[in-house]
């Protein structure tokens, strides 16, 4: 059986069933594969594979214990018409850099990538595990994290989902699609505070034992539908190999020609899929870790400290607003060659003093990344540059990538991973291409519309005319109580 560890105590191992209900470690770690088995993509059979294939090729790579059948049945229902193309991810070419649009799922960003699959993977375990109790999935977002988790997860009877938001740090659309959210097993919460506020309440209720078997007595366990749990970052690995594979297809490169990639990062989920897919051989050269104004991960990379002494900023790029990036604590567990004593002292230290340094030998071990950071004002620019030069309208995330991209040292061909459908960001847009922007997001969509010539996709459309079903805020501190309540 394939197993994996706790990056916090590497003597810890889990089958990856009970990784996918659990989320995160007892210890506090995040799971990590222990085999990352190498594919020979040097083959060209792979050029004319299709989505499925590549899902299958990438999952059963980590998820043997899955016969065949199932694992291919889960990912038909995963990647079907909800998503408005056949190819699934399509690719968009401007000059040397290809946008791989990971945005043409339920919710329009790319958490539907993984999101459409984790709900099956769940369930699948809860089946062969045997478990006799009902699945609470707790999860904070920064915007697009919850709807897609409120789509996949709704009307699946045995598990239960709470969405928490903060309040005043999502889009009018992002916050709109949760508002909205029909389904007989969801609650969604705005809180006072963050994403970080909200992400490190719901870790640190993953961590109360005393909580916890108060769940239980009501016959309920606590999982997570966030990048930290393992069955959210497989599904993101394929969409790599799979666009990697579309570039030859395309004839822009040759079989084992090293591709770049541009990731839009916050809580560094998706770029450490592609730093997976790297390591199971698929030809990647530079990573480049794209950020915001809030710009934690560019100051790590390019000096070693990781450091969240400082403001928390608000920007066009919501999905981005994070200083704590979880899944960076799996990366540091790979560079320090699994020395989990190490990443115990980061983490403890980053709790205590808000920051902690690597040393030089392990710096070296991820000069693959690159960190580049985006203001405001560049966001914006770029979405107009981008616009006016290529007629191709993108959102403020990849907007960020790209402009991060501008600013890197790359001379390979390079993926940029085009994260959210623009019109879920109406309001940066509008203010991008200086349209009026004393207009609500409704009004504001149907001008851009008309300035773009690009269709409001339905999804957005409709959200006018739905009912809005969850209205409630809470404190913090209210958390627990909020979700017995719920329960
Ligand atoms: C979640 C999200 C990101 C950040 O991805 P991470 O995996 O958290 O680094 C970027 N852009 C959009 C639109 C997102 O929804």
């Amino acid at each position: 059986m394939e197993k994996l560890i706790s990056s916090r105590n590497s003597k810890n191992e889990i089958s990856y069933f009970k990784a996918i209900l659990q989320g995160i470690a007892k210890d506090g770690g995040l799971f990590i594969p222990k085999n990352f088995n190498k594919i020979d993509f040097n083959n060209k059979k792979f050029i004319d594979y299709n989505y499925h294939q590549f899902a299958f090729l990438i999952l059963k790579n980590f998820l043997k214990d899955i016969p065949d059948d199932d694992l291919n049945k889960m990912i038909k229902n995963a990647y079907d018409n909800k998503f408005d193309t056949d190819e699934i991810v399509p690719i968009k070419k401007i000059n040397d850099s290809f946008f791989i649009e990971l945005f043409h799922g339920p919710t329009l960003a790319f958490k539907d990538m993984a999101l459409s699959i984790l709900p099956y993977l769940m369930k699948y375990s809860k089946k062969e595990e045997n478990l006799d109790k009902d699945i609470l999935i707790l999860t904070a977002t920064s915007g697009d994290t919850g709807k897609a988790a409120l789509e996949g997860f709704k009307n699946i009877n045995g598990i239960k989902i709470i969405v928490f938001y903060p309040k005043n740090g999502v889009s009018d659309i992002q916050a709109k699609q949760m508002k909205t959210q029909v389904g007989k097993n969801v609650k969604v919460l705005g809180i006072d505070g963050n994403f970080d506020d909200a992400q490190n309440s719901v870790k640190e209720i993953f961590n109360d034992s005393k909580f916890k078997s108060k769940l239980l007595k009501q016959n309920y366990i606590l999982s997570s539908a966030n990048s930290i749990n393992i069955g959210r970052l497989l599904p993101q690995i394929i969409y790599y190999v799979s666009s990697y594979f579309k570039l030859i297809k395309k004839e822009e490169i040759t079989l084992g020609e090293k591709v770049d990639v541009v990731v839009p990062t916050g809580n560094f989920g998706n770029i450490l899929a592609a730093k997976y897919a790297k390591k199971l051989g698929l030809p990647i050269g530079k990573l480049i870790c794209a950020s915001n104004e809030n710009n934690v991960l560019t100051d790590f990379i390019n000096s070693g400290t990781y450091n969240i002494n400082r403001n928390f900023k608000m920007t066009y790029s919501p999905s981005m607003d994070i200083l704590i990036s979880s899944n960076l604590e799996r990366l540091l567990y790979h560079i320090s060659n699994n020395n989990s004593e190490k990443i115990n002292n980061f983490m403890t230290n980053l709790n205590k003093n808000k920051k902690y340094t690597i040393s030089k030998k392990l710096q070296n071990e991820m000069k693959d990344f690159e960190g580049h950071f985006c203001s405001q004002k560049e966001t914006l620019d770029t979405i107009k540059k981008v616009y006016e030069k290529y007629n191709y309208l993108i959102d403020p995330h990849t907007a960020v990538a790209y402009c991060s991209y501008k600013k890197s040292n790359t001379n390979n061909k390079t993926l940029i991973a085009s994260t959210a459908h623009p019109f879920k960001f109406p309001k940066a847009i509008s203010k991008a291409l200086k349209l009026e922007n004393n207009k609500n997001v409704f009004e504001l969509l149907k001008e851009i519309e008309k300035r773009t010539d690009t269709k409001i996709p339905e999804r957005i459309n409709n959200l006018t005319s739905k009912k809005t079903i969850h209205n409630k805020t809470i404190k913090i501190e209210d958390i627990k109580k909020n979700i017995i309540s719920f329960l």
